[in-house]
C-alpha cells in the first residue's frame, strides 16, 4: 500500500514538470502564437505585457474574475486538473500530486508577475524564459527538464545583474499605473457585481404577489 503510494507520488513527480514543459512549448506557444487560438493569451497578451513592464503582468493585479486573460488561465489549469482527478479511483495519490503541482504552478506564475524581487531570486528560468529567450526555459515551477533536455539557457553573473536593474527599473515605473488600472477595475467590478444583485432583488419583488407587496 504504502510502496504503490511511493510509486505513484513518484510517478507524478516527474509526470507535472513534463507535463507542464510540453504544454508549454506546444500548447501556449505553439498554438497560441496563432492571434485567432484560444490560447494566444499567453503569447500575444502575457508575453508581450510582461516584457514591457518589467516582469510585471497587470492581469495579475486587481479582481481576477474581472480580467479574461487570468480567467483564461484558471479554466485551463482548472480544466488539466478536473482531467487528471478523473484518475482519482485508480491512481488516488498521482491524480492528487497532480492537481496539488497544478497550484503549485499557478501560484509561483502569479507572484513571479507582482514582485520582481521574487522572480529574480526564485524563479530565474521563468525570468530567463521572457527576457532572454522565449523560446526556451519552459519549465515554470523548476528548470529540471530543461537542465535535462538542454532548453536551459546561461546567464552570466554579470549579465544577470544588468538585467535585473534593467527590469526591476522597468517594473517600478510601471507599477502605479498597473495599480491605478487595477483599482478602477475593481471599482467597475464591484459596481457591476452591485447592479446585478440590485436587478435580481427586483426580479424578485416582481415576482411577489400585490398583497404581499402592500403589507
Ligand atoms: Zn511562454
Ligand atoms: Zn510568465
Amino acid at each position: 500500500m504504502l510502496l504503490r503510494a511511493a510509486v505513484e507520488y513518484a510517478a507524478a513527480k516527474i509526470y507535472a514538470p513534463v507535463f507542464e514543459v510540453i504544454a508549454h512549448k506546444y500548447i501556449l506557444h505553439g498554438l497560441g502564437k496563432d492571434k485567432d487560438s484560444e490560447w494566444s493569451f499567453h503569447w500575444h497578451g502575457h508575453h508581450k505585457t510582461v516584457r514591457k513592464d518589467g516582469m510585471l503582468d497587470e492581469d495579475y493585479f486587481g479582481p481576477i474574475l474581472a480580467n479574461s486573460s487570468a480567467q483564461k488561465e484558471i479554466k485551463a489549469l482548472a480544466g488539466v486538473t478536473l482531467l487528471h482527478l478523473l484518475l482519482f479511483p485508480f491512481f488516488p495519490v498521482f491524480a492528487v500530486t497532480t492537481a496539488v503541482h497544478a497550484g503549485k504552478y499557478y501560484y509561483k506564475h502569479y507572484k513571479c508577475h507582482t514582485d520582481v524581487e521574487y522572480a529574480f531570486d526564485h524563479l530565474p528560468h521563468h525570468v530567463k524564459h521572457h527576457v532572454v529567450d522565449q523560446d526556451a526555459n519552459w519549465g515554470v515551477t523548476s528548470d529540471l527538464v530543461d537542465r535535462i533536455i538542454g532548453t536551459a539557457t546561461e546567464v552570466d553573473d554579470e549579465e544577470w545583474a544588468r538585467l535585473r536593474e534593467f527590469y526591476t527599473k522597468r517594473a517600478e515605473r510601471a507599477r502605479p499605473r498597473i495599480e491605478a488600472a487595477a483599482a478602477e477595475r475593481k471599482e467597475a467590478y464591484q459596481q457591476k457585481l452591485k447592479d446585478s444583485l440590485e436587478n435580481i432583488t427586483e426580479k424578485l419583488y416582481s415576482f411577489l404577489p400585490e398583497a404581499l407587496k402592500s403589507a
